[in-house]
């Protein structure tokens, strides 16, 4: 049982496409980081950090990459990507990076950017070993899918296990620039800038920095030196601050299944994937239904767009709520009244996405059980 709302669209903010050819160049200096200036901190009860950076319990990471038709991530970008995670998660099993075939431009017209992300996720094979830690990578072109979207490069506080590249928004910069942007990405999955003895909690406030926020005249000079000498470093405290996350005791009630993130709550699991979370009550939970459970839901919800005309640019930040291993009609009163109790629960949970679509599930499965059962249990506090 899935619910999803809209949300709205993020205006563009790259400077004007068709600025002049010299001034993309200089702008390329001094644009360096693709993130926004004010960008979220990591939702605290979030943080996946350690699964990334440790060697427990995940000795290996798996990356995903997918990337629409016509978009591509250079293989310089990968080796960066390879070399930036190896020098900072200890995965002794290995990092594997592995780039899926491209997705045909035309199924994917019709489908916002969070929906075609959650699309295209196989997640890591059952075959190769125990559970891995696990990184998404979407790449996609701007100028060609997903207009209306937001541009820049980034993460999802909400679920940072998946970096989105817009190769659009950097294809004029030069090629250290795309390293230092990607490295920036990679720096937020990793946790970096909750510190707030040198930063705001979402961005480092040393000048030079990896993790500074961009745009800043003083701190671009400073960007651009380091840029210049290809060294895209980070600076000692967020250095620092890597091996303490190193050495910190993780979060148990985190972990990775398949491609999710699952975070246990008082009572029920939520299994999240960017734009993506499906409540998990007492029933046996298999990944790989979970996530095809996500992608028929997705596809009945995007054909219903379609069939109602909607405008399928808009909603590129919807949020999916499901219900997982649950009907979207259910008649049995026993089991409406398990739902209403487990949502009962979940519409206090710490996400204000899940308290703020659980209680339209909740809601229907009330009406459901004054239907077919009689009258509702009263919700608690
Ligand atoms: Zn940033
Ligand atoms: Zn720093």
């Amino acid at each position: 049982m899935t619910m999803q709302k809209g949300s709205d669209v993020s205006p563009d903010s790259r400077p004007n496409a068709r600025i002049a050819g010299a001034m993309l160049v200089l702008l390329s200096v001094l644009l360096p980081c693709g993130c926004a200036s004010r960008s979220a901190a990591l939702r605290p009860y979030m943080h996946p950090e350690r699964l990334y950076l440790q060697d427990q319990p995940y000795r290996r990471l798996y990356v995903e990459i997918d990337r629409m038709e016509g978009a591509d991530l250079p293989d310089y970008l990968i080796d960066e990507l390879k070399a930036f995670l190896g020098a900072h998660c200890l995965k002794p099993g290995g990092i594997k990076v592995v780039s899926d075939p491209p997705l045909p431009q035309e199924t994917f017209a019709s489908v916002p950017l969070s929906l075609a992300s959650i699309l295209c996720i196989e997640g890591p094979p059952a075959d190769e070993g125990p559970q891995p830690a696990y990184l998404h990578v979407f790449v996609y072109d701007g100028k060609r899918t997903f207009k209306g979207a937001r541009r820049n490069p980034r993460i999802m506080t909400t679920c940072p296990s998946a970096v989105f590249w817009n190769v659009d928004y950097a294809r004029s910069f030069s090629d250290a620039v795309k390293i230092h942007m990607l490295r920036h990405e990679l720096g937020h999955v990793l946790g970096l800038c909750q510190n707030t003895a040198h930063g705001d909690g979402a961005h480092c406030s040393k000048y030079g920095c990896l993790m500074y926020p961009m745009p800043d005249w003083l701190s671009q000079l400073g960007g651009a030196v380091h840029l210049h000498f290809r060294e895209h470093r980070l600076c000692e405290e967020c250095r620092r601050d890597l091996e303490l996350a190193r050495q910190t005791p993780r979060d148990e009630g985190l972990s990775f299944a398949g491609p999710f993130l699952v975070r246990k709550a008082d009572g029920y699991s939520v299994a999240s994937l960017p734009f993506y979370d499906a409540i998990i009550g007492s029933v046996g939970f298999d990944w790989t239904e979970v996530l095809s459970e996500a992608k028929t839901s997705i596809g009945q919800t995007v054909s219903k767009r379609l069939n109602d005309s909607e405008n399928p640019r808009k909603g590129h930040r919807s949020a999916v709520l499901a219900l997982y291993g649950r009907p979207e009609e259910e008649t049995d009163p026993e089991r409406l009244r398990e739902d209403i109790a487990l949502l009962s629960k979940a519409i206090h949970d710490f996400s204000p996405e899940i308290r703020r679509l659980t209680p339209r599930i909740l809601q229907r499965r009330q009406e459901a059980l004054a239907r077919f059962g009689g009258n509702p249990p009263a919700v608690g506090p």
